[in-house]
């Protein structure tokens, strides 16, 4: 997606040890225009794929996945990563290592908005090394509900997440593609859409 490529060539800023920030508009400040047009891209790739529910990991999922699930017409979860006290239902879990913040949190569903009926795209806003992936799809697992792909707005192709995840049958769809993340060079390989 040119203008996201556009938008991280603009307002990215490489940091140490293979981080981007983009708090201008997607991890802190969101831009929602250009979250609306991701969330199109996205919706209009699984159009025909019988999407019931969109699903992410709280905070920075939740903008593109917001607008998928908008355009989509489903519902949208976003895993919660700390269990609230209202959540007195059973709870699909699992755990996920951080890439950024180098802990191990639980990212938990409500088992009553995920089920074996669901037919599920999965959306995050970044792949690294694709723990964060595996998390929301150990959580679709145990709910038994299928997915039909993954949704990532900035991939780190350097990174191991596309290759850990070859393993699944569903398509892993990246709107950026960072091959390479240096202080004040970005460069891109081909997207996926
Ligand atoms: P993974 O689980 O694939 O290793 O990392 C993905 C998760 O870590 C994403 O949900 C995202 O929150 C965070 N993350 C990974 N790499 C970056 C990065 O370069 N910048 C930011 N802002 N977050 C990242």
């Amino acid at each position: 997606m040119k203008e996201l490529e556009a938008r991280i060539l603009k307002d990215g800023n490489a940091i140490a040890d293979g981080v981007l920030k983009v708090d201008q508009f997607l991890t802190h400040q969101v831009d929602p225009d250009l979250m609306m047009k991701v969330g199109q891209t996205f919706a209009d790739y699984f159009k025909e794929a019988g999407i019931t529910k969109v699903v992410t990991i709280e905070t920075s999922g939740i903008a593109p996945a917001l607008y998928a699930a908008q355009a989509l017409g489903v519902p949208m979860i976003f895993a919660r990563k700390s269990k609230s006290l209202t959540m007195k239902e059973e709870l699909l879990t699992s755990s996920v290592y951080s890439f950024t913040k180098q802990t191990t949190f639980q990212v938990s569903v409500s088992n009553k908005f995920l089920t074996a009926d669901d037919h599920a795209l999965l959306i995050d806003d970044f792949l690294a090394n694709g723990q964060a992936a595996e998390g929301l799809i150990e959580v679709c697992q145990q709910a038994g509900a299928s997915i039909a792909g993954l949704g990532i707005v900035i991939e780190k192709s350097f990174q191991d997440g596309r290759s850990l995840l070859e393993k699944y049958p569903f398509p892993v769809v990246s709107l950026a593609r960072i091959a390479s993340l240096k202080e004040n060079e970005i460069t891109f390989t081909e997207a996926d859409i």
